[in-house]
């Protein structure tokens, strides 16, 4: 079976984030190459590249971009063109599948003999999703794969295509600077739907003031109005990486675990044992965490 990973590069910079397409590609048992608008000095180590360049095609231009990955498509004939869901993923592969007439299943979480995994329900439950046909379009959830470093010799095709684009990349505006940045936080305390109403968040605020932290949340919280929007951690809110993050009554679905799985100590307090934020904690704390939180936080103040 024959994949086709559909790598990132921003700003000049090779994403790690396509190393999880090759985790992914290794869990299916699957031949890997990769595609990248991308720079020769930036690439991979090692496997198989279809590389066209950034500087003539832009970072980003999907009538441009579509039109290389077919190229590379039709020079590999791979079984699945695999892209991240991401920004560059889910504008993408639409365009790719409708050129290809494939079916495309989004945000994949995990596979297994051959059936894909995708989070429906908001993340509550998962779908076993199974393509009609025997080739696909897929996209993978940020943070559902480990990271893979591709294998093999470095080799290394050009890719380039002069057809006149209506579309020009123009460059990335940084979003306007509002409210907390929790990228920079060395701890953050988060409050998940299990803090139950919004006045109980203050109990998960004060544990973060004694700790010196900030106050995250994940997205439900914020949903409800119990907390501001720029305290989400998840997919759909910040990437932190702090040295201690406390999750409270947070379950741990993908989306939030995309945010935060990078954060060099996990506590996490959860009346379940069973909750799957336990999977990436170091330290699950099983608890009520009206109980739990204002014990801990009286402690830290002594
Ligand atoms: C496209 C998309 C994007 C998304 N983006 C994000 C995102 O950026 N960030 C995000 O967080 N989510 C995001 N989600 C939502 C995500 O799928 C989950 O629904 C969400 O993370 C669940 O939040 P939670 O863990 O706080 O709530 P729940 O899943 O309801 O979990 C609550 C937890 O609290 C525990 N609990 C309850 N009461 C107590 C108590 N008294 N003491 C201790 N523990 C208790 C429960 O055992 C449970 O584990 C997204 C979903 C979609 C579909």
């Amino acid at each position: 079976m024959k994949t086709l990973l559909i790598g990132e590069y921003r700003e000049g910079k090779f994403l790690d984030s396509t190393y999880e397409l090759f985790g992914f590609a290794a869990q299916l048992g699957a031949e890997t190459s990769l595609f990248l608008v991308g720079s020769e000095s930036t690439l991979p180590a090692g496997g198989a590249i279809y590389l066209a360049d950034a500087a003539s095609c832009g970072e980003y231009n999907p009538d441009l971009h579509k039109l290389l990955i077919l190229d590379a498509v039709q020079r590999e004939n791979p079984d699945y063109v695999v892209f991240l869901h991401s920004s560059y993923g889910w504008d993408l592969a639409p365009r790719v599948a409708a050129a290809l007439k494939l079916a495309q299943v989004s945000e994949v979480i995990g596979v297994q003999d051959g059936v894909f995994e995708v989070g429906c329900c908001n993340g509550k439950m998962r779908r076993s999703v199974k393509p009609a046909g025997p080739k696909a379009v897929l996209t993978i959830q940020a943070g559902a794969f480990q990271g893979v470093q591709p294998t093999g010799a470095l080799s290394v095709t050009k890719l380039s295509n002069d057809t006149a684009s209506p579309m020009e990349f123009v460059g990335y505006e940084p979003a306007e600077a509002k409210g907390i940045d929790l990228a920079r936080a060395e701890i953050i305390v988060s409050a998940g739907r299990g803090v139950g109403k919004k006045e109980n968040v203050q109990i998960i605020a004060a544990l973060a003031k004694a700790l010196g932290g900030e106050l995250g949340a994940s997205r439900p919280v914020v949903d409800a109005e119990w907390v501001a929007h720029d305290h989400q951690v998840g997919t759909t809110g910040q990437t932190v990486a702090p040295k201690l993050y406390v999750a409270c009554g947070i379950s741990g679905a993908i989306q939030h675990l995309a945010g935060m799985k990078k954060s060099d100590f996990i506590l996490a307090i959860n009346k379940d044992k069973d909750a799957p934020i336990g999977e990436v904690a170091d330290v699950l704390v099983v608890a009520d965490l009206m109980q739990f939180v204002p014990a801990l936080t009286a402690q830290l103040q002594k």
